[in-house]
């Protein structure tokens, strides 16, 4: 929604507003008052905190009934993982209007799978996907369009088609992540983006802020963050997926299975509604343990990476049998099912 369409905001303001990051309405209306005092020089709280109702009202998210809220729910789509095991531990599959987050330690699968889904996104709704676009920030340069490619045509899809609708953010700081977000409301809807990957959410966040005395404020960051990434599923029936890094417990209760723990702290765990422990298994299988869900149960499940992307543990002859065959008269192939 234009800015312009916000009552008394005249092409000055929005100018003014634009300069400073905030591209629309529905930016503007997430946007916390103090931080735009600060960014478009208002020259005290109330007149920013008067703009930012004004957005509010504009867009009519106030107050909503239980049957507007349930109908919303309605739409919520699923997009296939590759792995079946992996679809019914996520209940269907990866959804929109969440967050998921996918923790694990180094080379546990998190990018594999981010790639996964940048390619079956893109299958139509009735194969399993969003029929959409992905949009990724990707923070540590670990993006590969080659093995998004290799498994496009491992599929027996299309790697160019694919590959013209995925848009790479590249990520340089924590300030930058905030900003190219505040412009994704925008780019997400023109594009018509089913799917956006943060891979990792926390890196420059842990990177830059270091030492006891710089946690609160990490933390104030994160959790703004967070919270524009739902708005931004919510408002545009997307499926956001954010990797985060294992960092080392140093106080593992007894019989407790990790040793390890979710970076990020209380700020991830409250903004996921999935989250999703990823780990190196035996013969380079990986093993996906949904933990902290409030509504899927506790669970387990293997996966393998392979070629093809992310597969059932299963040999190919099992899953063919278990497909169903009306399936094969669709032009494009559903990945796995
Ligand atoms: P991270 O959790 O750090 O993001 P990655 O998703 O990058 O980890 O996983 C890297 C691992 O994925 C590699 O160590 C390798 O085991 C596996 N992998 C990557 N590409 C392929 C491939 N083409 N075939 C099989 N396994 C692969
Ligand atoms: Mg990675």
């Amino acid at each position: 929604m234009e800015l312009e369409q916000i009552e008394g905001v005249g092409k000055a303001t929005a100018e003014r507003l634009r300069k400073a990051g905030i591209a629309n309405v529905e930016t503007l209306a997430v946007t916390p008052a103090r931080e735009l005092k600060e960014k478009a020089e208002y020259k005290d709280l109330e007149s920013a905190l008067r703009i930012v109702e004004a957005a509010r009202a504009a867009l009519g998210s106030n107050f909503v009934t239980a049957w507007e809220h349930w109908q919303m729910t309605q739409k919520r789509m699923r997009c296939t993982t590759g792995s079946r095991a992996l679809n019914n531990l996520l209940g269907g599959g990866i959804e929109t209007q969440a967050i998921t987050e996918l923790v694990g330690q180094y080379a546990s699968g998190k990018t594999q799978l981010c790639l996964m889904l940048c390619v079956t996104a893109h299958l139509k709704p009735e194969n399993g996907g969003f029929g959409g676009s992905v949009l990724i920030f990707d923070t540590e340069g670990t993006f590969s369009s080659e093995r998004v490619h290799q498994i496009a045509s491992q599929n027996g899809l299309n790697p160019e088609e694919i590959l013209h609708n995925i848009i790479i953010s590249r990520v340089y700081t924590s300030d930058h992540q905030m900003f190219l977000l505040d412009n994704a409301f925008e780019k997400c809807a023109e594009e018509k983006v089913k799917l956006v990957i943060v891979d990792s959410v926390i890196s420059h966040f842990r990177g830059e802020f270091l030492g006891r005395e710089t946690l609160a404020e990490r933390q104030q960051k994160l959790n703004l963050y967070m919270h524009k990434l739902l708005r931004l599923a919510e408002i545009l029936n997307l499926a956001v997926v954010v990797t985060n890094q294992a960092q080392s417990d140093p106080t593992p209760q007894y019989g407790s299975q990790m040793a390890d723990r979710p970076a990020g702290g209380n700020i991830l765990a409250h903004a996921c509604n999935t989250r999703v422990w990823l780990k190196r298994g035996k013969e380079g299988k990986r093993v996906a343990r949904v933990f902290d869900s409030p509504c899927l149960p506790e669970g387990e499940c293997v996966f393998r990476i392979t070629e093809k992307g992310i597969e059932d543990v299963e040999d190919e002859e099992s899953i063919r049998i278990k497909q169903k065959p009306e399936k094969q008269q669709q032009e494009e192939k559903p990945i796995t099912h």
